[in-house]
């Protein structure tokens, strides 16, 4: 059956991208030729691995290569491959939407940056739009691609202008062609036609490519003497040499891990992360290395300088490639690192695997699971061993990833919470780590103590901490939501428990101890319950408080304010635990309040008063009260009242 031509709009994302691409990026547009060589390389490395498994979906197109084909006449660049290829639906759901999870979030990012004024390539980049890039030099692109196994190709064409077409065509063999018309040349931009351009390009950025990248060639070859022409005395009587087209592969195809780490300079290992992880920008830094022995295996790992967005959405690809003995065995192998090092990127590469692994004996294997080990053995010192500068960069990025470890991954459980790192409330805007808050500890300090919350400034001034504070005690400002799950795990460190500065009781001095005040004002507290209707669990005097009058704590075993609202924010049916109500009874307005109602049980203010004590315990943590109207009107009165 053969379908229609049909023009369809790029999705909004691709829309708003392509507009980006076209009017935001000028600097580096060589880059396209390696993004679509990339993902030629890409298409090729798929098809490999399915063939493990359907050996006759290859035919007889076994050589693996990649073309490029430039017409100087035509102003055309043409990349082929014959890899995986794509089928209609293929074609139409890859190019022309983005499929990718975080667009929106990235989007958003865009937009952003584009009202600052801080639209940069690299933040493109990090995205890696890679198809999209060949607009910066199209003019119209033409995508003629067969899925291997399928009989029929697919032509897909669009200029970049918001639509494109697609319609069923032939195509002679498996595999994808992409066709750049070139853009008018303007001053100064490089002719993507010429053959040392492209040369150049593929040297520095696509060398190390795993197929050979080939193009049609002129080169000068001797003329066999007996085809030419010659005077009678012998002597060449014309030309001695002539011009032909020949192939010629442009790259090496050298296996950058197999090398020798002295061999490989900064900038080999920087394009070939850029190559595997079609991120534009440059690495963070890298770790290669070689073991040899019972365990054996080359590896060459990579991390980011930037988070990517789609970190934390579960879909997203883990950026370990496994190889055996250079030979590509599988992309996205998460068997061979723990989720909390998902962002790490880079091959692997183990001679001794057995060849027609599946992902799921893959789990099982031995040898697989014991490089596991390894690397993160490697990583994790990899990270201690970072100065302070490199170790924050770090830590900004993927910080909130690795310590999901202390959670996950018991057997290092003690590496990792060395690597962790929190603001406090001494640190200003440095990072402490646990071993340097462990040593700043006060002669008198037996815990260690945290706040959990989604705002450095909000924990900053929390209520919870004036007691702390007055102790000049340090507390660590945990912000991220992946910090509850650490508080859970990590009970201890060094030999000292981990506190939370919002519940329980914090027995700082022997008054707090023996809860005297508890008892003078039993009566008092109990009224107060039950004029808030039961809406909290207990009313006591605070270990807390120093300046404020209330605030809100929860028992030992009770969740925080922060888990609750994480909970409640992911879409969860949290109960609503009840919370105890703390009073500062140092402060002089208890003792009046006390006051009031020995004098008269039933004096209606002290619900009025009630209720304003627990508005303000409220907002003091960053919460919504029920009834923000009645609280200004509340505050306003007493302010006439105080005034007069
Ligand atoms: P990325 O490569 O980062 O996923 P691209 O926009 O470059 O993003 O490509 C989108 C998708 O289109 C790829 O993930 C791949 O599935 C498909 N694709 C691109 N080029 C090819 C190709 N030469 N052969 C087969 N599939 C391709």
């Amino acid at each position: 059956m053969e379908t229609k031509k049909e023009t369809r709009q790029f999705n909004t994302e691709v829309q708003q991208i392509l507009k980006l691409i076209i009017n935001s990026l000028y600097s580096n547009r060589d880059i396209f030729l390696r993004e679509l060589i990339s993902n030629a390389s890409d298409a090729i490395d798929k098809l490999r691995f399915k063939s493990q498994t359907e050996p006759e979906i290859l035919g007889d197109d076994t050589e693996f290569r990649i073309r490029i084909t430039a017409d100087p006449e035509k102003k055309t660049l043409e990349i082929s491959d014959n890899g995986i290829g794509m089928s209609y639906d293929e074609v139409a759901e890859n190019i022309g939407t983005i499929a990718k999870s975080g667009t929106a979030a990235f989007m958003q990012a865009m937009e952003h940056a584009k009202s600052q004024d801080t639209l940069t390539p690299e933040l493109i980049g990090q995205f890696g739009v890679g198809f999209y890039s060949a607009f910066m030099v199209a003019e119209k692109i033409t995508l003629i691609t067969r899925a291997a196994g399928e009989e029929k190709g697919v032509k897909w064409e669009s200029a970049g202008d918001g639509s494109y077409t697609i319609e069923e065509t032939e195509k002679k063999s498996r595999g994808t062609d992409i066709i750049l018309k070139l853009k008018e040349k303007e001053e100064g931009d490089s002719d993507y036609t010429r053959e040392w351009t492209i040369r150049g390009i593929i040297k520095q950025h696509s060398d190390f490519v795993a197929y050979p990248i080939i193009m049609e060639v002129e080169k000068e070859e001797p003329i066999p003497e007996a085809e030419q022409l010659r005077d009678k005395d012998g002597k060449p009587m014309g030309e001695t040499t002539r011009k032909v087209r020949q192939d010629e592969t442009l790259n090496s195809m050298k296996a950058i891990w197999t090398r020798n780490k002295n061999d490989v300079s900064e900038d080999e290992y920087k394009e070939f992360y850029k190559h595997i992880s079609h991120d534009w920008n440059d690495p963070l830094t890298q770790i290669h290395m070689k073991l040899e022995g019972v365990t054996e295996y080359d590896a060459l790992l990579y991390i980011p300088s930037q988070a990517p967005f789609d970190l934390f959405f579960p879909e997203r690809k883990h950026g370990i490639r496994l190889y055996c003995k250079r030979v590509f065995i599988m992309e996205d192998c998460r068997e061979l690192l723990p989720e909390y090092l998902r962002f790490v990127k880079g091959v692997v590469d183990a001679p001794d695997l057995n060849l027609n692994v599946s992902r799921e004996i893959l789990q099982q294997d031995r040898l697989v699971r014991n490089i596991r080990k390894n690397l993160v053995k490697k990583l994790l010192d990899l990270f201690k061993g970072m100065d302070a500068e490199q170790y924050d960069k770090f830590y900004t990025e993927f910080g909130q990833v690795l310590k999901e470890g202390i959670h996950t991954d018991w057997e290092n459980k003690d590496k990792i919470s060395d690597l962790i790192q929190y603001k406090s409330t001494k640190s200003g805007d440095k990072y402490v780590r646990l071993k340097d808050y462990v040593s700043n500890m006060k002669p008198d300090q037996k815990e260690i103590y945290f706040i959990t919350g989604d705002n450095l400034s909000m924990l900053m001034n929390s209520p919870h901490l004036e007691a702390l504070k007055d102790k000049d005690y340090e507390v660590l400002l945990m912000t991220d939501p992946v910090d509850e799950w650490v508080a859970q795990s990590l009970t201890e460190y060094d030999g000292k428990k981990l506190k939370s500065a919002e519940k329980g009781d914090l027995e700082l001095d022997e008054k707090d101890k023996d809860k005297k005040d508890d008892e003078k004002y039993k009566a008092l507290f109990s009224h107060i319950k039950s004029a808030l209707d039961e809406k909290i669990k207990e009313v006591k005097a605070s270990s807390h408080l120093k300046a404020s009058v209330a605030c809100l704590s929860g028992s030992d075993y009770d969740m925080s304010a922060y888990m609750e609202k994480l909970l409640k924010a992911s879409g969860g049916s949290v109960p609503d635990a009840k919370r105890v109500l703390e009073l500062n009874t140092a402060h002089p307005v208890i003792e009046k309040i006390n006051a009031l109602y020995e004098k008269d049980r039933n004096d209606a203010s002290i619900k009025d008063y009630s209720q304003l004590l627990l508005d303000m315990a409220i907002i003091s943590e960053g919460g919504k009260i029920d009834n923000p109207a009645r609280f200004n009107k509340m505050v306003g009165d007493l302010m006439g009242k105080a005034i007069s």
